[in-house]
């Protein structure tokens, strides 16, 4: 039933995409280079190597979930007509491997920004599920500017020169923003992150030699964290003495509030990056600014010695 389910939504969007493509196409097509971005962080990198030489787009609408998402014909037509169609990887979008199959590869770049970097995973029911929050890592992070950059000089080689060294000012930033974290988890007295949202920071906590728990069981908030899972959150602050329960910034905290009113620990926030709020979004808030606010709140909450 959700195998046809399946195909019946994507025979629509295909029909969609034929009608679009057939009689819209000469209209829209402007002369300006077009790359669109499924995901914050890829619309971030991008923009930061190409300033205003090219047009960026984000498919995911500011507030929405980045792994449920399901992209209206509108967005589909606007990757169809791009010049290049940069995601993350292919277990992150699964929206995505699916218009990547409809894509004509000789008019739209294709860009897995997931490429060359390690994939972490779990061990689930005994067939491996990966964790696909790569960008937590700014490590990844400059192997993801690594492989756009590639891209992008690839459909605009004119200024090449330009995209180089905007891409490597970035990456500067990029290597800063890894000795802060280093810096970071030296100095804490606590080094396990309790977090009460999906399983997002497994990167982080593997480069940095962290602990870091969260009640979900797979890598996407699909699936309600069970009674068991919470308690078992609960024992780890028992056992720990942390004080602090960390939550997701976009989905209402539910779990963290009956956490926090169980065991006296207070809440803060700890933001993804895989997604944005639409006042941030206008606000210009950048991938760089939400991982300098992380470390704000994980010094508060980790007890940071200065
Ligand atoms: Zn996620």
């Amino acid at each position: 039933m959700k195998f046809f389910k399946y195909c019946i939504t994507f025979s629509f969007s295909f029909i969609f995409l034929l009608m679009f493509s057939s009689c819209q196409l000469d209209e829209y097509k402007n002369d300006k280079i077009t790359v669109v971005t499924t995901i914050f962080p890829l619309y971030d990198f991008t923009r930061q190597i190409v300033k205003d030489k090219i047009d960026v787009k984000l498919i995911l609408p500011p507030g929405y979930e980045p792994h449920t998402f399901d992209p209206k014909p509108r967005s589909i037509f606007e990757i169809r007509n791009a010049d290049m169609f940069i995601y993350t990887g292919e277990f992150l979008e699964v929206w995505a491997n699916k218009i990547i199959e409809v894509l004509d590869e000789d008019s739209v770049t294709v860009i897995n920004s997931s490429q060359g970097i390690g994939l972490l995973s779990h061990d689930e029911n005994h067939h491996a599920s990966y964790d696909p929050h790569i960008w937590l890592d700014p490590n990844n992070a400059i192997i993801m500017v690594d492989n756009i950059l590639e891209g992008i000089v690839k459909i605009d080689p004119e200024n090449k020169q330009i995209y180089e060294q905007n891409a490597n000012y970035y990456k500067d930033e990029l290597e800063k923003l890894d000795l802060a974290y280093r810096d970071l988890f030296e100095n804490t007295r606590y080094n396990t992150i309790i977090f009460s949202g999906h399983f997002v920071f497994g990167y982080l906590a593997n480069r940095y030699g962290i602990e870091y728990i969260s009640p979900y069981k797979g890598f996407s908030p699909d699936t309600l964290p069970t009674p068991r899972k919470v308690q078992e959150l609960i024992n780890v602050i028992h056992s720990t003495g942390v004080q602090i329960i960390y939550y997701e910034e976009l989905i209402e905290p539910r779990v963290a509030r009956v956490i926090s009113s169980e065991t006296g620990v207070k809440m803060l926030p700890l933001n993804g990056a895989g997604n944005i709020s639409k006042e941030d979004f206008n606000q210009n808030v950048t991938y760089l600014s939400i991982m300098y606010k992380n470390i704000d709140n994980l010094k508060k909450g980790l007890i940071y010695n200065e």
